[in-house]
């Protein structure tokens, strides 16, 4: 006998269509009662910020966020090391420099950072394997090599580490599975198979790994009421249709799974009052699963007149990617 199989199941009178100007007013609400501040917990503070900013650009109302007071928190979040911080108080890490170098690209800031610093920050955590540790603590993570190389290459400073090294540190993260793990040797998980591929979509090194493989364990990602988890036998989980679809779209695979079924669970994810979408039916909404949904419905190809097309290895609208003529390879 098999294990029986964990999934939700969709509430007869979930949302079935999408909310996008309820989706507007959670974020705008967030922002305006400066919930980033005291209520978004200050560890995680730039990469919210980046969550709400991203949501509100690919629904097409970016203009309508404070973009003078988010640049200077910013700003306060940079170290003398060159690599920014969650919330000043904080240290800098990879996960918060990446952060703000796509606040920085969404508001068309770019020539305004220190390219010089931040690329000395990044390339003073490369290891001699080719891992980065995420600051100055030394935690390896195949996450924090995603995170570096997309920040590099949003500055078009990839020359500043060794990227044949960096490729094959993460082509060492590969399970027989077909999929990728933090470091060598640990299990497949979706949000790390979304790091490693787009490590390998922008060094155009997609060539290492076997895309069926790999495809058909993403797929098997998604269960029987639409939504995808992030490995064998968890729960089904909105921002799961953001790093396994992501990923899917970089293999060309996107066809392989169930979009309408998808497209109804993230929907189903949304609350009809307060706006926002959550990590299943029925849950509390924030602006992480809300920026995965909206990315995912637009992945899917929903609601193309109001949703923005986004860049599956960024998370940032194609339209501010082209704009700095940023290349990745796609399968
Ligand atoms: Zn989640």
């Amino acid at each position: 006998m098999g294990t029986p199989i964990k999934d939700i199941k969709i509430p007869e009178n979930a949302p079935n269509n999408i909310l996008l100007d309820k989706h507007i007013e959670f974020i705008k609400t967030y922002e305006e009662s400066n919930k980033y501040e005291y209520i978004m917990t200050e560890y995680l503070r730039m990469s919210g910020v980046y969550w709400g900013l991203t949501a509100m650009a690919l629904m097409k109302r970016l203009d309508s966020m404070d973009k003078k007071s988010i640049m200077e928190f910013v700003q306060e979040c940079q170290h003398d090391s060159g690599g920014y911080s969650a919330s000043a108080q904080h240290d800098a890490h990879l996960l918060y420099t990446l952060s703000a170098i796509q606040i920085h690209a969404l508001f068309d800031e770019l020539e305004e950072l220190d390219k010089e610093k931040v690329s000395n920050f990044i390339a003073s955590l490369q290891q001699p394997d080719g891992s980065f540790y995420g600051d100055k603590w030394g935690e390896i993570d195949s996450r924090f090599s995603f995170c570096a190389l997309a920040s590099l290459k949003i500055m078009g400073k990839l020359d500043r580490v060794d990227v044949v090294k960096a490729v094959e540190y993460v082509i060492r993260c590969m399970n027989f599975d077909g999929g990728f793990g933090c470091t060598p040797g640990s299990e497949s998980h979706a949000g790390q198979i979304y790091c490693c591929v787009g490590v390998l979509s922008i060094t155009n090194s997609l060539h290492l790994i076997n895309p069926d493989l790999l495809g058909w364990w993403l797929c098997e990602r998604q269960l029987p009421s639409g939504g995808l988890n992030g490995r064998p036998e968890k729960l089904p989980d909105v921002c799961y249709s953001w790093w396994v679809l992501a990923s899917l779209r970089v293999l060309g695979k996107i066809e392989w799974i169930d979009k309408d079924k998808l497209a109804n669970f993230i929907m189903a994810s949304q609350d009809e009052e307060t706006g926002g979408i959550s990590d299943r039916p029925g849950n509390m909404v924030d602006p992480f699963h809300t920026l995965f949904g909206v990315a995912g419905l637009s992945l899917l190809g929903y609601s193309r007149k109001d949703i923005e097309e986004v860049n599956p290895v960024f998370c940032l609208p194609q339209s501010v990617v082209d704009k700095y003529n940023i290349k990745i390879q796609i399968l």
